[in-house]
């Protein structure tokens, strides 16, 4: 079965779009996005732009703070200083990568943590760990709706998770078990990457590496979530699952285009829904 991710975050972009009514109705005002975008990284203008433009089909605001010529350390400092204290934004969604030399851990910890839409603030990764989500990081968060959406039981299933970074799957590792699946984290380092895979009931990918994960190291009937997108030599997208082999063996397997990705921005825009309705309650 192909887990599809444009029609659950289609679903969830049309719940967000009834609380943004629900909320204008209640307080006269819609959510405000702040995006800021430094330097002229070409595919974080494209991810900035599809953002702006999904924000707008649920009726929420944004606002741009582009600076294509760069920003010193302190001018950055002090505009996301700025958007934490101007009570019309409630989300600030501060494009990565940052130009080189610029320290993005700096900059993100600048951010008000209830602003921080894009749940990589240490507070809100502290939460996660605490037991008590606040913001959830929007791909972790999206890979969770999908296996939901589809009903997959999760209490008490082997859940392996490949890659440890902070913004996949180190959250992702610990909204699984928050949901008592048994985790285990894979990496580089892992010995026998096939023995762990084979043995998931639940199989999420994350490293970043086109199809890192064949048939032959997945258990039959697992679900699968292949967050990766790699771009290929001959410019086509492809994920760190092998699409062709791991359908045949899975009971179900997330698209690379069609999967993940619709999901991360539509969970975006419901943290940003949510964080207006938390500083308007
Ligand atoms: P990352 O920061 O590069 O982390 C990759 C992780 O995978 C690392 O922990 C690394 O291990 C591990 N890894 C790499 N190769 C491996 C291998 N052969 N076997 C086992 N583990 C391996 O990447 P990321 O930011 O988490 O992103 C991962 C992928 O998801 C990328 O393709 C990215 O484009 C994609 N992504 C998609 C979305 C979306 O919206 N769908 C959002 C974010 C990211 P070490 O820690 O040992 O180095």
């Amino acid at each position: 079965m192909i887990l599809d991710g444009k029609a659950v975050s289609e679903s969830v972009l049309a719940e967000v779009r009834v609380g943004v009514d629900r909320l204008r109705a209640r307080t006269g005002r819609v959510p405000l996005l702040a995006v800021v975008l430094v330097g002229e990284f070409a595919p974080s203008k494209i991810y900035v732009a599809n953002k702006k433009k999904a924000a707008e089909s649920v009726g929420i605001a944004s606002r741009d703070h582009v600076h294509p010529a760069g920003l010193s350390r302190a001018e950055l400092l002090k505009l996301l200083s700025a958007l934490n204290d101007d009570p019309a934004v409630n989300g600030i969604l501060l494009q990565l990568p940052l130009p080189a030399g610029m320290n993005e851990d700096e900059a993100i910890a600048v951010i008000s943590p209830e602003k921080d839409v894009d749940g990589f603030h240490p507070v809100n990764l502290g939460n996660l760990l605490a037991g008590k989500p606040s913001m959830v990081a929007c791909t972790p968060a999206g890979c969770m709706e999908i296996l939901d959406h589809y009903k997959a039981e999760l209490t008490g299933a082997e859940a392996v998770v490949i890659g440890r970074s902070r913004i996949v799957g180190k959250p992702l590792a610990q909204l699984l078990l928050a949901r008592h699946a048994t985790v285990t984290m894979c990496h580089t380092r892992t010995r026998d990457l096939a023995a762990h895979s084979r043995r998931a009931d639940i199989l999420c990918v994350a490293a970043g590496r086109p199809r890192v994960v064949t048939g032959d190291m997945v258990k039959p009937g697992a679900w699968v979530i292949d967050v990766g997108i790699n771009r290929l030599p001959d410019g086509k997208l492809a994920g760190d699952v092998d699409f062709a082999s791991v359908e045949k063996v899975a009971h179900g397997v997330t698209p690379v285009p069609g999967g993940v990705g619709p999901m991360t921005i539509a969970m975006l825009l419901k943290n940003t829904l949510s964080a207006a309705e938390h500083q308007l309650s």
